[in-house]
């Protein structure tokens, strides 16, 4: 049997692991396009700080593809696949056959046709050939400012490395408030003067008319809509980020804002299956199919599918959108639906004194969104309450409620979700070294049982 696996990153990995855990003598061939050993991708603003080297981002030790006996083909695009004939060919005009493939492309970023987008030091923020980039031309320039478009996940992310590098950083957002994806106002509010006190400088409700510069002297500046300019270096384009689809497109496999799967990721084409930032899975809190795009999803997908392709049938029971991070020592988490709709109900508890904010959102009886800022100590149990779907009945009032309440309510909780599903993050996240230990540790001790199978 020879599994292919398309894309060389959490997904990818995690059903690599789990293929190789079920069946020692497959085959199984992982193609890539970037050219590194599987890294943390949610590192790279940790590396651009100077907090971690390149062997701390491997997400795997160095030896791992020789240990779990992958062929690799990186460096190299999947430029077609033909279902008929299960053959993908690569982008050196090489074919390969399969048995079963996955689909996991992950996704990129999207920015709209500014004049100047393609200026020498305007860079993407996704891989760590941009994070290198970035680096090198700090360091070939002396560049000591820098302006990010955009202000979610990944342009906070973008401005904490620039200003742990050194720079003076300018923080642009379109809309009023940061984060809007993942956070509602308050925390919004919180978040940004989190920023301001690291020293980066937010801009909000303002756009980019035009980036500034020549093709010998790169980047200069930006231009805003109201004709202000802003003179940086280096320019990072964070707008917004979409599924690589490029794959699929002319093939038999169904996509729409991400490859169509059922619950044991498998597509409408026998033998092809897809998941992680790809693919379309049923959320939890949503109660449709959405793309949660997010790592450690990502690496349960692919675990989960992984098991499905090598003939172990295990549903998937769903995704959560779900963020959590340190920002300059604070930490901020966000799951579910964070902005209520009509019925909805909502708890909230706020300490300004101690810059905390604490929002919870019950749809009935469910637990189906939350928010918080400078605690996040319920991170792990709140996962697993909405993963699991349990009914929190009369506990609803208790949970903000201060120290006794709480951890009764946790304890209830608690006792009632352990009879949930198993989910592979638990842990809360409040400070950059807790949240590297997560992104290793975690799935260390999930590699440490398959080895015992390897
Ligand atoms: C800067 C940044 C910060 C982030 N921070 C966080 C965070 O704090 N917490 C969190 O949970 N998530 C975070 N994420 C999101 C997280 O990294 C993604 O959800 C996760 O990487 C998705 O994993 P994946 O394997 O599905 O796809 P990806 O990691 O996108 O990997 C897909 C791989 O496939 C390759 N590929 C695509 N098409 C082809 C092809 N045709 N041929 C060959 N190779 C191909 C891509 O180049 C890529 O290497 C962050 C992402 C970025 C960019």
């Amino acid at each position: 049997m020879h599994y292919v696996i398309v894309g060389n990153s959490a997904t990818g990995i995690g059903a690599a692991e789990s293929i190789r855990a079920r069946d020692p003598h497959a085959r199984i061939t992982i193609i890539g396009d970037e050219p590194e050993h599987v890294y943390a991708r949610p590192l790279i603003s940790h590396y651009i700080a100077g907090e971690v080297t390149p062997d701390e981002m491997r997400y795997r030790p160095a030896d791992f593809y020789t240990r779990l006996r992958l062929e690799t083909r990186l460096n190299i695009r999947a430029q077609s696949f033909d279902a008929n004939a299960r053959a993908i060919t690569l982008g050196d005009g090489a074919t390969i056959q399969y048995d079963r493939l996955l689909l996991a492309t992950g996704s990129s970023q999207k920015f709209p046709p500014i004049k100047g987008r393609d200026l020498p030091g305007v860079f993407d923020f996704w891989t760590r050939a941009d994070a290198e980039a970035i680096r090198a031309r700090i360091h070939a320039r002396g560049v000591r400012a820098a302006v990010v478009i955009g202000a979610g996940l990944v342009g906070i992310q973008a401005a904490y490395g620039l200003r742990g590098a050194g720079l003076q950083v300018v923080l642009i957002e379109l809309l009023p408030s940061i984060l809007s994806r993942i956070l509602d106002a308050p925390a919004a509010a919180y978040a940004q003067a989190t920023l301001e006190h690291g020293g980066v400088r937010v801009l909000t409700g303002r756009a980019v008319a035009e980036i500034l510069g020549s093709a010998e002297q790169g980047v200069t500046g930006v231009m805003l809509n109201d004709g202000a300019k802003i003179e940086c270096g280096i320019v990072v384009k964070a707008t917004g980020v979409a599924p690589n689809l490029a794959l699929v497109k002319g093939t038999p496999v169904a996509a729409q804002g991400g490859i169509a799967v059922d619950e044991y990721f498998a597509t409408n084409v026998p033998g092809v299956y897809a998941a992680g930032d790809v693919a379309e899975t049923y959320d939890v809190t949503r109660g449709k199919r959405f793309v949660n795009a997010n790592w450690p999803n990502a690496h349960a997908q692919g675990r989960v599918a992984g098991l499905n392709m090598a003939g172990k049938a295990t549903a998937y029971t769903g995704s959560i959108g779900m963020t959590s991070m340190p920002l300059f020592g604070k930490a901020i988490m966000s799951h579910g639906i964070v902005e209520p709709e009509p019925g909805d109900e909502v708890r909230v508890r706020e300490s300004r004194e101690n810059q905390i904010y604490q929002k919870l959102v019950f749809r009935q009886d469910h637990l189906i969104g939350a928010v918080m800022v400078g605690d996040v100590g319920m991170v792990g149990w709140i996962n697993h309450v909405m993963q699991s779907r349990r009914p929190v009945g009369a506990l609803k009032d208790a949970l903000l409620d201060g120290k006794a309440a709480y951890y009764s309510a946790r304890r209830a909780l608690f006792k009632q979700a352990m009879e949930g599903v198993d989910l592979p993050w638990r842990e809360s996240l409040s400070s950059s070294e807790r949240y590297r230990k997560v992104f290793n540790e975690d799935t260390w001790a999930e590699r440490e049982r398959d080895e015992r199978k390897w």
